[in-house]
């Protein structure tokens, strides 16, 4: 099969949608829904997946991008949900995604506000950390242990941190995304190459046993979609669609600096929040030089928005906290962007940053949601949601293969030997020789074109949106998104 999406292959599989009963319909295409609609696929089920929007319009594109290992998991005494992150962890940084998923590191600074008690608690974590790496076989290569630094080398690493009183820093490894959207769109294409049938802008209306009311968001037309199971991975919104399930939204914003605003930053660093022992704000640099600094974790309340918020108060919060270890303050002029998400918290008492990250599978009148996890297990969480699908209906199928099925990007040769610009193999894997090829007709904005160009043709986008703020990050700064868009508007046209 082909994995390319695009939208004359949306119009012939909507068609056959129309007419045919698939065995699973997935709802919801982020990370968890176009990881189910892989799982499904690549055993061998027929499969049709649909979103009411784009590929990760939803939460998937607002999150850290850390593929966690699990400490923090270990810290509450989760052990269970610690392994299973870094069991997963391992999987995408050595199999089935090493183009997008790299190992980080992360540097703690020792300041006067951290006593040498909290230090010696936090190497433990880290030490613990390494010991669950180790326990989930991902090898030290992919993934290197904690150490102590001295103050001339967390200076090394970060010359932004205020000097004074700076006692050194304590170094850790994480797995990270290059972009968490690109990963989804991974997925997607991967599932379409095993036959699944991909479709956005197709909004479910409402799910019942073995049908669900679909509306194609481009013509308002609507449709009935037959289905021996439905899967319901519509994430923050899961309630809208099966009524029992209650959620407790929690929103996270992050902060965009422009690139250059923390010059030298050579790695993450973890900025422990006044007041906590165990909490950080993360200050995460990304491939295209812009910086990162999240995270808040404030419970929402009231009707779910399509795209949440970054409310003024939580940038001035994390700018302050960020400013507590910078030498040179940085002040609201150098905050280029902002963007908020929200958790998909499954209901529970106490605060929601004390809520649990496991996922919940649960079935009510023969859809199956998958709801809660997060980003890293969003494979298993697709394993368990068709492995309750299959049961359910008795489908015709083995085990799950995901765990070792590499995703669109991750097979084949990486062009590192120059040829083809090292921002489009982290980003393309595989691919970016492919995506490169377009740029020698389209030289002019460094290949921008092509990128476009090749998210039209092999990706899905049908949009100036889908162009800059999924396949792309363009958006995420105004500015940037604007002097973008007649670039995104002659891709759409060169189709
Ligand atoms: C600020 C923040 C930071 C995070 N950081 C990390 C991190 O660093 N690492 C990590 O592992 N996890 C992280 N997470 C958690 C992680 O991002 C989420 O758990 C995960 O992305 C949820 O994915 P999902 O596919 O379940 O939901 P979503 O990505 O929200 O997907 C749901 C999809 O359903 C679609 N949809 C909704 N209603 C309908 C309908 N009626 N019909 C059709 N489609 C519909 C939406 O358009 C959307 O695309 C973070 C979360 C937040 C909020």
């Amino acid at each position: 099969m082909d994995s390319s999406l695009n939208a004359a292959r949306r119009a012939a599989d909507l068609r056959r949608v129309a007419e045919e009963t698939v065995d699973v319909l997935v709802v919801g295409l982020g990370a968890t829904g176009a990881g189910a609609a892989l799982d499904a696929a690549s055993r061998g089920l027929t499969v049709a997946a649909i979103d009411a929007h784009d590929l990760a319009f939803g939460t998937s594109r607002w999150s850290s991008k850390m593929i966690h290992g699990g400490l923090r998991y270990l810290a509450k005494g989760q052990l269970d949900v610690a392994h299973e992150s870094a069991v997963e962890r391992g999987i995408l940084l050595t199999r089935t995604a090493p183009h997008l998923v790299k190992a980080s590191p992360y540097l703690l600074p020792l300041t006067p506000d951290v006593p040498a008690s909290q230090a010696a608690l936090v190497m433990t974590g880290y030490r613990l950390g390494d010991a669950l790496r180790a326990a989930a076989r991902t090898p030290r290569r992919a993934l290197p242990g904690p150490a102590r630094l001295r103050a001339g080398r967390a200076l090394e690493l970060a010359p932004v941190l205020r000097r004074e009183g700076l006692r050194g820093g304590l170094l850790s490894w994480d797995g990270r995304l290059v972009d968490d959207a690109r990963l989804v769109v991974a997925l997607a294409r991967t599932a379409a190459w095993c036959g699944a049938r991909i479709l956005t802008r197709c909004r479910a209306l409402r799910l019942s046993y073995g049908r669900a009311e679909v509306r194609d968001e481009l013509t308002g037309s609507t449709l009935t979609v037959r289905a021996r199971a439905i899967v319901n991975a519509t994430g923050v919104w899961a309630g809208g669609l099966a009524p029992s399930v209650r959620l407790r939204p929690s929103r996270g914003t992050h902060l965009v600096l422009r690139p250059g605003s923390l010059p030298g930053l050579r790695g993450g660093l973890h900025v422990p929040l006044p007041g906590s022992s165990n909490r950080f704000a993360l200050v995460l640099p990304q491939a295209d030089g812009r910086v990162y600094v999240g995270l808040t974790d404030e419970p929402v309340d009231g009707p779910i928005p399509d795209v949440p918020e970054a409310p003024e108060s939580d940038i001035t919060a994390l700018l302050e906290v960020l400013n507590s270890v910078l030498e040179a303050p940085l002040t609201r002029d150098d905050v280029a962007g902002a963007f908020a998400g929200l958790r998909p918290l499954l209901e529970a008492e106490g605060r929601t940053a004390d809520l649990s990250r496991r996922h919940a599978v649960l079935d009510e009148d023969g859809v199956v949601t998958v709801v809660g996890g997060k980003l890293t297990t969003y494979r298993r969480m697709a394993e368990d949601a068709v492995d309750r699908a299959v049961a359910l209906r008795s489908l015709n199928a083995g085990p799950s293969v995901t765990a070792s099925l590499p995703l669109v990007g991750a097979r084949g040769p990486m062009a590192r030997d120059g040829s083809v610009p090292a921002r489009l193999v982290a980003r393309y894997g595989a691919e970016a020789a492919d995506v490169w090829r377009l740029a020698g007709r389209h030289p002019e904005h460094d290949g921008l074109l092509a990128e476009l160009m090749w998210a039209v043709r092999h990706e899905g986008a049908l949009d100036e949106d889908d162009l800059l703020d999924r396949r792309t990050r363009i958006g995420l700064v105004p500015e940037d998104r604007a002097a973008a868009l007649p670039l995104a508007r002659a891709a759409l046209h060169a189709g």
